[in-house]
């Protein structure tokens, strides 16, 4: 029986599985499909290598997997011949009628560096600075062109009785502290904050509104006003990335829309957020003697992925355990402030809210033990 997410869209959360084309490097060197399609369930068979020193990489064999084919089901699974718009149309779409009605929500894209995050969420090189999300051809605009977009037809459509306002903030989480994209510290350590500006902090209101303190706010007009920030924050984090010897691939990039609507006559005001999220590769940080990582630097590069999972596992259990008649249990602990990634999502999972995880793989045998662990991290089981 395939291993499959749980819960449906009441439930808050969609798991939708990804998986991106061969690349030019898999297909010259003659690299092996390790995934079938089936309907809403993948299967993929098993083939171990490791890098070695010179990053050839060599079969190795691990007995207990290699040549096993593990299945797994997802709401929904995009073959390599899926579309931007495709992927949009399902993991993107149905989010903006909720945001506008004040409901919260988030897109999530999962997965090893090179599966493709960057290019479901934005488009080819959608983390460059100088990415021209508006010339972008409609073939390859990732979701979040599409959903801007889209978004903003609809507000300026906004009729005399109601109005909305749209403000946007950029964060970046590495090893569980926050920077501010669109404002980042000057002195070169931009998450260790400077004298000269405050503390970015997550809070929640008494009313379960999660901010974060300190964070820039900028009010946004139009989805040209949003690309120019994405560039800003792109370009800050490659900086910060550089200045710090590290990959941005290992950070956690988060960009957060938050919308109110007022109505005219009645007075009455609803918010929502809506976060776009490319996480950090979820592949093992290796403790790699290569760029100096202590052991515990490494463990900490993951944590808000592990705690993603945790936090999912814990709340797929309770779903469960309530559709279930003979169970009685009503409550159970979501370990949301573990880490600051699931603090900031805490209020897109669970009942009032709707989120697409996107979980990406690779099509190939070469990367079939990272394919494992991903598909697995979406669809957890009984
Ligand atoms: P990640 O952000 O997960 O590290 P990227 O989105 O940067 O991965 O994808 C790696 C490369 O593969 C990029 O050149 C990207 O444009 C390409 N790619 C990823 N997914 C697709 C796809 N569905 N179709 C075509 N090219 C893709
Ligand atoms: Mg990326």
């Amino acid at each position: 029986r395939p291993i499959s997410p749980n819960g449906d869209a009441q439930d808050g959360i969609r798991v939708l599985c990804r998986i991106r084309p061969m690349n030019d490097d898999e297909l010259a060197m003659g690299a092996d499909e390790a995934i079938e399609v089936s309907g809403n369930t993948v299967a993929l068979t098993v083939t171990s290598y490791t890098a070695d020193e010179t990053g050839t990489l060599r079969r190795s064999r691990d007995l207990r997997r290699d040549g096993r084919t593990y299945p797994f089901k997802f709401h929904h699974v995009f073959r390599p011949t899926a579309t931007q718009h495709d992927v949009y149309a399902l993991a993107g779409e149905p989010l903006i009628d909720d945001v506008l009605e004040g409901i919260n929500g988030a897109i999530i894209a999962y997965g090893q560096t090179g599966s493709g995050k960057t290019h479901t969420m934005f488009g080819p090189d959608g983390d460059d600075p100088r990415a021209a999300y508006e010339s972008l051809d409609e073939y390859h605009k990732g979701i979040v062109p599409r959903l801007m977009a889209d978004l903003f037809r609809r507000v300026d459509l906004a009729s005399d009785s109601y109005s909305f306002d749209v403000t946007a903030s950029y964060i970046e989480i590495y090893m569980e502290a926050l920077c501010d994209l669109l404002h980042p510290d000057t002195d070169g350590k931009p998450w260790e904050g400077a004298a000269s500006r405050p503390k970015l902090e997550i809070r929640q209101t008494s009313e379960n509104a999660i901010w974060i303190k300190g964070v820039t706010q900028v009010e946004v007009r139009s989805a040209a006003d949003v690309f120019a920030l994405l560039r800003d924050g792109n370009r800050n984090r490659h900086v910060a990335a550089t200045k710090m010897n590290r990959t941005s691939s290992r950070s956690h990039a988060v960009f957060v829309l938050t919308v109110h609507k007022s109505e005219a006559v009645s007075g009455e005001h609803t918010m929502a957020q809506l976060y776009l999220v490319d996480l950090a590769g979820s592949e093992k940080v290796s403790k790699a003697k290569t760029d100096g990582m202590r052991l515990q630097e490494a463990k900490r590069i993951n944590f808000s992925l592990h705690t993603l999972g945790r936090v999912i596992d814990a709340l797929t259990t309770h779903a469960r355990s309530k559709r279930s008649s003979r169970s009685t249990r009503s409550s159970r602990h979501i370990p949301y402030r573990d880490s600051q990634l699931t603090r900031l999502l805490s209020n897109c999972f669970g009942g009032n809210a709707r989120t697409s995880l996107i979980v990406n793989v690779s099509p190939s045998d070469w990367n079939s033990v990272e394919s494992l662990s991903t598909l697995m991290f979406g669809a957890r089981s009984s």
